[in-house]
């Protein structure tokens, strides 16, 4: 009965893009002087005509696609009007699911590390308003100043249905969906207050209280808890939960009361007259499906399916290069499936991690040429240092000692009597591959024919 219900509203702003989401002006606007970043668009001077930034619509829909969710064929801008300094020309240009209106997508999903699985009603475009900078503490300072820099920033607004029902999980979510983002390549760590959260908060079935504006997974949990813990000592006292907008202190680490939350009228939204509808074509979809190479889900499944242990496809699946580069080699060789996993989710991945290497190189014939060579080579620091020259770009060249064709069919000869045991059973065919299968992990694939020959003649003289 005493249940917490918390819904969260994130605000990620998509930092991959070098311009504002309705203007030419630059989005790099942390470190800069106040008020250089602007133009008569992002700061709403009348008269001034937006127009949509196409990127934003592909970086956005990538979000969309990593949460599964439905993006909308058609979809429109809104005005969300309100009286407020952050925002100059008194709207803010974002999306709205009423009045005829639809959002980017909706009815998506994030799994929590449990298991559990928090729902997402929708996911939004939208500009994001300036910075007020106050003078000392918020509640004393005589004066506020504003900076514009940020004004137009595109933003994408994710919105979960309350589904979390604890701080933990509401930390965890915002956790989850960082790792996500940085999957497809949004290195939001990077960039301080790309990603805020708004909060929801209610207890025992009372009002839903907003804490506003919060940054950080950790600041997160700390403001539900103290929430909850004020929410729930006002339910006990019989006091009732007025329905509000607070801000998160992070300083006293306490929420308080900042205005009493307005009702969804008030904000007056109507279409914006000077912007088109967004349209989202099928292909859209699939070329940017393609480019992210699908959410961490999607991606582990998907190896899971081509018979990699869980291990494995949890560290591919964990890093969007390695998993391009997993396709890449399985669609050149499908025999090279399991050492190119082993070799991708270990040595691959240990050394992208320690020279900070994001991109490998298109071209795999090197790494084609480490793996099938894998057996050979006498230990990992030697693997490492041709998985390196293939990532330079230079020739990988692998000395191995070429027996003389006697001492080969001797070689051989030790291979097949090591092995018999598994392979007197067989029939001659599947003998032969299963014998074939060592030798070209062994000897190189280059070498196939003078295998196959010495190998035909060996096995006719055992029968
Ligand atoms: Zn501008």
């Amino acid at each position: 009965m005493n249940e917490v219900k918390i819904g969260l509203e994130v605000h990620v702003q998509l930092v991959n893009l070098r311009t504002k989401l309705f203007c030419s002006c630059s989005s790099d606007y942390r470190g800069k002087p106040p008020n250089v970043n602007v133009c008569p668009v992002c700061t709403g001077l009348p008269g001034s005509m937006p127009s949509l930034n196409k990127k934003a619509v592909e970086e956005a829909l990538k979000i969309a696609i990593l949460l599964n969710a439905q993006p909308y064929p058609v979809s429109y801008f809104f005005r969300k009007s309100y009286f407020y300094p952050d925002l100059p020309k008194n709207f803010q240009i974002t999306q709205y699911d009423k009045a005829g209106g639809y959002p980017l997508a909706h009815d998506g999903s994030l799994k929590l590390t449990s298991g559990k699985v928090v729902r997402i009603e929708r996911i939004h475009l939208e500009e994001d308003p300036g910075r007020i900078v106050y003078e000392g503490s918020r509640a004393t300072a005589r004066y506020s100043l504003i900076d514009y820099n940020r004004s137009g920033i595109a933003l994408v607004e994710i919105v979960t249905a309350p589904d979390m029902s604890s701080a933990e999980e509401a930390r965890d979510f915002v956790e989850r969906l960082t790792q996500g983002l940085e999957d497809i390549g949004m290195n939001i760590k990077e960039f301080e207050g790309a990603l805020r959260v708004d909060v929801n908060v209610s207890y025992a079935g009372g009002e839903r209280v907003e804490i506003k504006n919060i940054t950080g997974a950790s600041s997160v949990e700390k403001a539900v808890i103290y929430e909850v813990f004020r929410q729930k000592t006002l339910y006990e006292k019989g006091i009732r939960v007025e329905r509000e907008t607070r801000a998160w202190d992070e300083k006293r680490r306490i929420t308080i009361s900042s205005r009493s939350k307005e009702f969804e009228e008030e904000y007056r939204y109507m279409p914006e007259p000077d912007l088109p509808p967004i349209v989202i074509s099928e292909s859209l979809i699939e070329r940017i499906k393609d480019e992210i190479k699908g959410s961490y889900e999607q991606r582990y499944e998907s190896l899971l399916k081509d018979g990699i242990n869980e291990e494995l496809a949890r560290k591919i699946s964990s890093n969007r290069e390695l998993y391009r580069i997993y396709e890449l080699i399985s669609s050149e060789d499908s025999s090279l499936k399991d050492v190119a996993a082993s070799v991708l989710a270990n040595e691959l991945s240990y050394l992208m991690k320690r020279d900070s290497i994001e991109r490998l190189p298109d071209d795999v014939s090197g790494l084609v040429k480490i793996l099938m060579n894998y057996d050979r080579l006498p230990d990992h620091s030697t693997v490492v240092e041709h998985l390196r020259k293939w990532i330079r770009g230079e020739e990988v060249v692998i000395k191995t000692a070429v027996p003389e064709a006697e001492d080969l069919k001797k070689e051989i000869e030790e291979i097949v009597r090591e092995n018999y045991s598994r392979i007197k059973d067989l029939e001659y065919n599947k003998k032969f591959e299963y014998l074939m299968g060592i030798l070209i992990r062994k000897y190189g694939k280059e070498r196939k024919k003078a295998l196959v020959s010495a190998l035909a003649e060996i096995l006719s003289e055992m029968k």
